[in-house]
Parts: C-alpha cells; structure tokens; sequence
C-alpha cells in the first residue's frame, strides 16, 4: 500500500492509501519522485470521468509529468544507478509491437499510460518504471523543469512532424500550455517567427514574454490576415492547430501557406467540419500527432543547454499534502495559469 492521490470517481479525489505495483524487475528502476505537473487531462479526468473512449470505472491514481531521483534499479540496469535524478516517459509500450518496431511506440494499441483508465498515475511517493522509458536529467535542470519535460515533448513532436526549415515562419492557434510548449519547440526548430492567436489576451501575455512569439488577439485581429501582412501574402510555411476549436482549424487551412504544413494537435471534442478543397488548392501538408515517440532526450537536451527555458511557464506548486487544492485551482482555469505543480516530501 502506498499514499496517493487517487480519482475515486469524476469529482471526487481523496490522498489516501492504494494498493499500487511495486515488484522491482530486472529492466527496472525505483524512483522516489520529487515533482508532477497537473496536465489537462488529469483535470479533465477529475471533472468529466472520461476522456473519449477513456472511462475511469475504478479509483485511479492521477499524474503523468514526473521527476524524481532513483532509489533501487534492477538486476539488468547497468546504465543507471542509485541517486541518479531522472524524469520518465509515462507511456510503457510492448516493446516487441509492430508499432514499436516502426519506431513509432506512441501509437501501440497496447501502450500502458499512467493515469489513462485503467493504469494508475505517479502522483505517489514512489513508483517502479521500465529503465529504457527513463531519462537522466543534467544537474543545473530542476526537478520542476524535469516535470515539465512531458509537455515539451509534445511540442516536439508536432516541431519534428512538421520538418521545419530555418527561417520557417509558424502560427500556433490557441496560446494554451501545449500550445505555448508547441510554440517553443518550433523556435527551437528553426522558426524565424511564430505568431500565436488566442481569444485570451491574458494567455497570450504569457506566450509573449518570449522573444520572436508574437501575440495575435482574436476578435481584434485575424491571425490569417496578420501572418499574411508579415509574409509579402505568402502565408506561415506551417500552422500547428492547438485550440481544437472549428474556428481555428479553419484559421489553420486559411494562414497556411500554399506547399505549407498543418499540425494537427488540438483535439476537437466532435468532429468538424475540414475545407478539404481549399487544402487541396495550395497542396499543404497535413500531419497529427499522438504524444510522442523518441523525444525526450532532444527535449532534455534543449532544456539543458537553455535554449528552451519553461521556468517562466511554472505558475504555482502545491505540496503533496495539498494536492486537492492543485486540482481545485487547476480546475478554476485562470488564464494566467500554465502548469500547475505538485512537490513530494522526499525526506
Ligand atoms: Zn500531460
């Protein structure tokens, strides 16, 4: 039994005591974790019980951004050790799937997630984890930091999928935690400029403290017309969608411009509408993105040489006593909350 925030039902969270998996196998390591990030869809699984085809029907244990330091590892871990601070992947594929195989691990129909019914979260003191899934953080890099490496992931993905070029001008619709991690990726890919639209001028403000993100306010500008002002018409060379409203995917087929690219990575809740036509008219490139597969150690590497810094985007940490409260003001939905974070008493 261990102590952990567990989602007994939609809306209803108790830190309480849970039988959690805590057998030691030889490709294993036991890490003490020290700090979780409080993502959407932990949230989301809090409020609605669901996510998509993902119903909780049991208690689960909530939290999939991780750091901590290891503790024990395995007979056959030779590369890791006792002490070393790490963060994890928190999605365990068949490592013998057809999917892992291709390489592309994310998208195996069997992969365990944490806290995706009906796997158990890392929001505990402790937990095992394959150490193929599990990646050393460099000393100057914060446990914080190492918790935000789980988004940042995800903006490299779509970076990666959207095989940027340097000079690459990008527009981000929706200036969201994933929206504002996509943003950084793309900048780290290559991009001379990316404009970011939201509705929320409080969100963009936060986008906007970076150099070369460029707020765009709808309702007081069209991101269409702004990225076309900025590129003699041409267009962005990619869009990455991440607002998953029909609004802004048309946006994205709009702004894009002709021979360009659309990342999909904001999930519509119903399906929409898409002018396929007008896709076709400029013969744009379209790709999706499922998490991410192979991207932590480029991730951790542009954290550490401080290229990407996610420090200004940590709003506010919560102790693992308080990890109710987390939730509570995660669900509030400030708009000048980006990540909220959760600290283990490791002593
Ligand atoms: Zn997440």
């Amino acid at each position: 039994m261990a102590k952990a925030l567990v989602l007994e039902k939609a809306g209803r969270l108790a830190l309480r005591d849970i039988e959690m998996a805590e057998t030691l196998g030889p490709e294993d390591v036991r890490v003490a974790i020290d700090t979780v990030g409080v993502c959407g869809s932990d949230v989301h699984y809090y409020t609605h019980g669901k996510i998509g085809p993902f119903v909780v029907n049991a208690p689960m244990v909530l939290g999939h951004e991780a750091a901590g330091v290891i503790t024990e590892v395995g007979s056959d871990v030779t590369d890791m050790g006792v002490g070393d601070r790490v963060c994890m992947e928190p999605g365990i594929p068949n490592t013998r799937s057809k999917a892992a195989k291709l390489g592309a691990y994310n998208v195996d129909p069997s992969v365990q997630f944490w806290a995706t019914p009906p796997v158990h979260g890392c929001l505990t003191p402790s937990v095992v984890h394959p150490a193929a899934f599990t990646y050393r953080l460099p000393d100057h890099i914060s446990f914080a930091e190492g918790a935000m490496v789980e988004p940042f992931a995800i903006g490299m993905q779509a970076a990666t999928k959207a095989q940027l070029k340097p000079g690459d001008v990008a527009l981000v619709t929706g200036a969201g935690p994933i929206g504002i991690m996509v943003a950084l990726a793309a900048l780290a890919g290559g991009c001379a400029k990316v404009y970011i639209s939201d509705l929320v001028e409080e969100k963009l403000s936060v986008a906007a403290q970076y150099d070369n993100i460029e707020p765009v306010l709808i309702g007081r500008d069209d991101p269409s017309a702004v990225v076309r002002d900025a590129t003699e018409g041409w267009g962005a060379d990619v869009v990455f969608e991440c607002a998953g409203a029909a609004t802004s995917i048309q946006t994205a087929l709009d702004a894009v411009a002709p021979a360009g690219c659309v990342v999909w990575v904001g999930m519509p809740v119903d399906p929409v509408p898409v002018d396929i036509v007008l896709a076709q008219s400029k013969e744009i490139r379209m790709e999706t993105v499922f998490r991410y597969a192979n991207m932590y150690d480029r991730a951790i590497a542009l954290l550490g040489s401080g290229k990407v810094d996610v420090k200004p985007l940590i709003t506010e940490t919560f102790d693992f006593e308080n990890s109710i409260e987390a939730f509570d003001r995660a669900v509030e939905a400030r708009p000048t909350d980006v990540k909220i974070q959760i600290r283990l008493d490791r002593a």
